[in-house]
């Protein structure tokens, strides 16, 4: 079994950006620009955006970091996303998710410019992605795509079975797979007879939500499983996998943490500069 390790993925990627990034700044002057928006104190989101910030610092972007109070009105952050919109120094637009109750997060979504649109989470690039030709598609489902390919993993020919139907992991990692030529089979929580379909994967990704749900009667031999899975079980972070029996049969498997996580934010930088470069 060989263990992915999406940490060290990740930063060849990140330093593969800073030296891309810094010849991009002498040549042209100008450099890549992110804004992070977060409204309210959400302790995780909190965590989230300075992460963001930070990386993007280290990498060399110009960071707009726009903190707002919980009680901001929807108007108000209309506001904001218009003048980040019209800010030809912002490349990409990211909004930490969840809003507050109050705000309508789909609006929010439809007012970032889908060019800046780092997450790809606007329904133009949704449907880029569809019809398979979108500039900037999801980060996490792109960095698995990432890491499949870090590893020479196949993907063309394969039977690909995603476990999970959600707009921001499973069906963009599907429709991405689809587009490497892999047989897509997407599983939900009303999927028949789950057991016989995910045997059946010879590339496995689990996008659940819920710890240990994959387990070694699930997989078979030699699959490769990519765990998206983040849960907390007594306070330690857990995957979706049942890791040490899954972890015997797979031919390769992503750890949680260490696997996909990292791949997310490396992912965001590289779309950040990906539209940075198409305004040069
Ligand atoms: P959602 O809750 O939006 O989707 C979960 C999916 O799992 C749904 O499609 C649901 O089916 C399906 N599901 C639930 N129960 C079952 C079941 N018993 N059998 C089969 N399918 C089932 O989650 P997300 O896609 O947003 O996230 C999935 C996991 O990935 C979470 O743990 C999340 O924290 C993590 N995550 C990790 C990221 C990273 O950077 N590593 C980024 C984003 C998410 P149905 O549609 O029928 O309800």
């Amino acid at each position: 079994m060989v263990l992915i390790d999406g940490k060290k993925v990740s930063a060849e990627i990140r330093s593969r950006l800073t030296k891309e990034t810094a010849e991009l700044k002498s040549k042209t002057g100008r450099m890549p620009g992110l804004a992070t928006v977060l409204v309210g104190e959400d302790p995780a989101s909190a965590v989230y955006v300075r992460n963001k910030n930070k990386i993007c610092h280290e990498i060399g972007f110009q960071s707009f970091e726009q903190n707002l109070p919980a009680e901001t009105t929807e108007a108000q952050l209309l506001g904001l996303i218009d003048e980040l919109n019209a800010n030809d120094a912002v490349n990409g637009i990211l909004v930490q998710l969840p809003l507050p109750d109050h705000i309508d997060s789909e609006k929010i979504l439809l007012s970032i410019d889908p060019e800046k649109d780092v997450d790809g989470f606007h329904p133009i690039n949704v449907g880029k992605l569809a019809i398979g030709n979108a500039l900037l598609t999801p980060c996490t489902p792109t960095g698995i795509i990432a890491l499949l390919d870090y590893y020479d993993i196949e993907i063309a020919g394969k039977h690909a079975v995603v476990l999970g139907r959600s707009n921001i992991v499973g069906k963009p990692v599907a429709h991405l797979l689809l587009q490497r030529h892999a047989t897509v089979t997407i599983c939900h929580s009303k999927t028949a007879n789950l057991e016989q379909v995910t045997r059946q994967a010879d590339i496995l990704i689990a996008a659940v939500g819920r710890p240990h749900f994959v387990t070694s009667a699930m997989v078979k031999e030699g699959t490769v499983v990519i765990d998206v899975g983040i849960n907390r079980v007594d306070g330690k972070l857990t995957g979706d996998v049942d890791f040490t029996p899954v972890s015997e049969k797979a031919g390769l498997i992503t750890p949680v943490p260490g696997g996909v996580g990292p791949m997310t934010i490396a992912l965001l930088m590289e779309n950040t500069l990906k539209v940075f470069k198409a305004t040069l």
